[in-house]
């Protein structure tokens, strides 16, 4: 069952939070579906709940700039934004500190991370309350639209989170504007709440590689061609590996084949969050371990592709595609 949540309440959904819980929550924009984003197990239950066929990065929501800033590091340009738009509907993709506490999952392995603080007083209490980075895609099953009332998020997700905090309808009703500054220039990842021209009058030029027309953009990002660059390891990957040999490291799901030198564990016991939340973080250390000691290759043992395997084997496969 799934709990609504009041105004009076926010405690109770910040606790759910940090026990590592999902708790639905209003934002200016649409309905968020948050997880504790230090907690790798909470956020592949985000991308197991809306049932999303490829893990995207997630947008972090705080409650002030410097919280978020604690996380993420500014240049000047996104100082001044912050000043200007924050709290706001304005999300920045910013250089990921070394010390940030935001799990590996949350950012889809990028060096990146998307901050922003919500115009919402109940979203800005709970992250208040939370006092943790708290990770939110829209609150719906893949594929549907964003929900922008408590009752769109009890329908699409009810049974599968534990809590909606309801603040009544959204006031924006389309997403976060999000800006891409973390590559030294500046650049539109998507249209939303705040004009691109408002940006640009604050930092001047930002350049737009999609269309800045929602639809169109809807249609975009949609491509696959379009989809972010994502993480991928230096080291050949090879999928589906029956056998190890003796120059490979392996990727292993449930026990690990016999022979393996180099072995990084997604879960023992083939439970596909651990192994959704262990992913990123494996690519990272067996692409890391295996340049050490001179391997040639990564062996990747099977995932099942039901439930968040669809995910994981979408992020295996991409780590497995011949470079250009
Ligand atoms: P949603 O989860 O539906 O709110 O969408 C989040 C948006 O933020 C998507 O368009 C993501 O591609 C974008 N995003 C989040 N994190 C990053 C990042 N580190 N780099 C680039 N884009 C990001
Ligand atoms: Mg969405």
């Amino acid at each position: 069952m799934t709990l609504l949540l009041r105004a009076q309440d926010v405690e109770q959904a910040a606790a759910l939070l940090r026990g590592g819980d999902l708790v639905g929550f209003p934002t200016e924009t649409v309905y968020g579906l948050g997880a504790d984003a230090r907690n790798g197990r909470a956020v592949a239950a985000v991308f197991d709940a809306k049932g999303r066929p490829h893990f995207n990065p997630l947008i972090c929501h705080f409650p002030d700039a410097a919280s978020a800033f604690d996380e993420a590091l500014p240049d000047d340009r996104a100082r001044a934004l912050a000043d200007r738009f924050w709290p706001g509907p304005l999300t920045l993709v910013l250089p990921r500190r070394p010390e940030c506490r935001v799990d590996l999952l949350a950012g889809a392995g990028l060096d990146t991370l998307a901050v922003r603080v919500p115009a919402h007083p109940l979203a800005l209490a709970l992250l208040r309350a939370a006092r943790a980075p708290v990770a939110g895609p829209s609150a719906n099953r893949s594929g549907q639209v964003s929900p922008t009332t408590a009752q769109h998020v009890l329908h699409g997700l009810g049974g599968r989170i534990a809590a909606v905090l309801d603040g009544g309808p959204c006031a924006v009703g389309v997403e976060s504007t999000v800006l891409d500054l973390a590559a030294g220039g500046a650049a539109l990842l998507r249209p939303g709440g705040v004009p691109v021209e408002a940006i640009e009058a604050v930092i001047g030029p930002v350049a737009r590689p999609i269309p800045v027309s929602a639809a169109a953009a809807t249609r975009t990002l949609r491509s696959p061609g379009m989809m972010l660059s994502h993480y991928a390891p230096a080291l050949p990957v090879r999928l589906a590996a029956g056998d190890v040999e003796a120059d490979e490291a392996l990727l292993a799901f449930g026990p690990a084949l016999p022979g393996a030198g180099v072995v990084w564990q997604l879960s023992g016991t083939r439970d596909l969050r651990e192994a959704a939340s262990r992913l990123f973080a494996g690519l990272r250390w067996l692409d890391a371990e295996g340049a050490r000691l001179g391997l040639r290759r990564i062996a990747v043992m099977p995932v099942p592709l039901a439930g968040l395997g669809a995910a994981i084997n979408d992020r295996l496969e991409r780590a497995a595609a011949p470079r250009g």
